[in-house]
């Protein structure tokens, strides 16, 4: 059995998980929050790697130097708009990402 102590520590880890590498914001809990996922290479050029932190919306594109766009986000259901307590900002872009991958398919 874990004690109070240890309960507390894994508790801290895995909140530190969940928070911007940048900002300290909470991206998966509470609401509303920030959790979406974004194409390796956008990822990559933020300077961050896979399984290497998360980052808010708004950390995200100030390490991008730009706006982001619906077609940085990956076609996953985690980028499905209102699927989670995503904030404004996260589901307008998460809604860009959803018309982007339908127009790509009609075009197939
Ligand atoms: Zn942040």
């Amino acid at each position: 059995m874990a004690s109070d102590e240890d309960k507390a520590e894994i508790e801290r880890i895995l909140r530190e998980r969940r928070q911007c590498v940048d900002c300290g914001i909470e991206t998966m809990h509470g609401k509303p929050h920030e959790d979406y996922m974004v194409k390796d290479k956008v990822w990559k050029k933020a300077g961050m790697k896979p399984g290497g932190g998360r980052l808010c919306i708004g950390c995200l594109e100030s390490r991008l130097g730009r706006p982001l766009v619906g077609r940085d986000f990956k076609d996953l259901p985690v980028n499905i708009p209102g699927l989670m307590a995503d904030t404004e900002r996260l589901y307008e872009l998460k809604m860009q990402a959803t018309v982007h991958y339908a127009m790509k398919r009609m075009r197939r």
